[in-house]
């Protein structure tokens, strides 16, 4: 039990040989944080003899001004890999069952694992979620279902109207979480905001993230906006002082300066389109993705791939012998990955 988490490996730089390293592993942002957030962070550093506000009030309604949402619907965590843990924890009752889509976030096998409760995966079809079979996954020990949209790490999105005739085949006592860690990634209009969903629904909660387009992942700071009594449930398990102040008052200024962090976003999603078509090109299947990676399903060349990467200073994330995710990241590193691909082609696309 106590090694189950250990599975969840944070993505590693690697080096060339000439000194040259591109982090393409963990989805992070590329850009060096903005002025007045490491501003707002000097300024809170004068604090850190206090203990943090253990309710984040401030960051709460920063969040629920920005959302339009009730500040009771609001529940933070340090990342939202842990205001997932909290919601398995939640639901984490003797025979209880979660479903998600398999291959997903890593971390829900973990998590479910962690808390007790049983995961019932339902296989991707192609690179998309099956929502039918997930309908048919749901029993009577169902008690959550995650969504990952756009999936982690295949980059794929579920559109509205899958969706919603996926929410009506949804039991009321099942919550369904919509994990939108890249909601700010995706351009293709049919792919519904989650927080359309949840508001006229008592059982949708969406779980979102500073760490991506917020650029504040060595901060830990995450969200979930869910119906009140979830949200209530989920600040229950929260560890007192989790979100600690750095990451609270980055987290109000990273709001404050969205616009700008939007702007960035943008260029990550011109880059996307860039290295996408890139790929094509060159010769390589890579299915559609609204969020900050690439994937290629590699098969049994998935070891060798990000090892050729690696010696290039490349670092990509492979999956087993699946395929490799790769981060969208600064043009510099997307070009050193391309000419990576660029060699490896004729040796095993497809
Ligand atoms: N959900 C998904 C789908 C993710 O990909 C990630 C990060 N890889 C997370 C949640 C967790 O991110 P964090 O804990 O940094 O908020």
């Amino acid at each position: 039990m106590l090694d189950t988490m250990a599975a969840y490996k944070p993505g590693k730089a690697v080096a060339a040989p000439d000194g040259r390293s591109y982090k393409l592993s963990s989805n992070e942002s590329p850009y060096d944080p903005l002025p007045s957030v490491v501003e707002a962070i000097a300024e809170g550093a004068r604090q850190v003899n206090r203990y943090p506000d253990p309710a984040s009030v401030k960051l709460t309604e920063a969040i629920a001004e920005r959302f339009d949402v009730p500040a009771e619907h609001v529940a933070l965590g340090a990342g939202s890999v842990t205001v997932a843990q909290q919601l398995f924890e939640t639901v984490g009752e003797p025979g209880a069952e979660v479903v998600y889509a398999w291959r997903s976030f890593e971390a829900y096998p973990l998590l479910a694992d962690l808390a007790g409760v049983t995961s019932v995966t339902v296989p991707l079809a192609g690179e998309d979620h099956d929502l039918n079979a997930m309908a048919e996954a749901i029993t009577d020990r169902t008690r959550m279902v995650f969504v990952c949209n756009p999936n982690n790490p295949t980059g794929t999105a579920i559109r509205r109207a899958e969706l919603e005739a996926f929410l009506a085949r949804v039991p009321e006592d099942v919550l369904v979480v919509l994990d939108e860690a890249y909601r700010e990634y995706v351009r293709d209009e049919d792919v519904p905001d989650g927080l359309t969903l949840y508001r006229d629904r008592p059982n949708v909660a969406v779980l979102r993230t500073f760490s991506k387009a917020y650029g504040l992942a060595g901060l830990r700071v995450g969200y979930l906006i869910a119906p009140e009594p979830v949200a209530t449930a989920v600040r229950k398990t929260i560890i007192p002082f989790a979100v600690n102040h750095l990451a609270q008052v980055a987290a109000v200024a990273s709001l404050r300066a969205e616009d700008e962090l939007l702007d960035r976003v943008e260029r990550v999603v011109k880059e996307r389109t860039r290295v996408r078509e890139a790929l094509i090109a060159q010769g390589w299947t890579v299915p559609p993705t609204e969020a900050n990676f690439v994937w290629l399903r590699l098969g049994a060349h998935t070891p060798a791939f990000a090892a050729a990467c690696a010696e290039q200073g490349v670092a990509v994330r492979p999956f087993g012998e699946e395929g490799v995710r790769v981060s969208i990241g600064s043009p510099e590193a997307n070009d050193a990955f391309l000419a990576v691909t660029g060699e490896l082609v004729g040796k095993m696309n497809g």
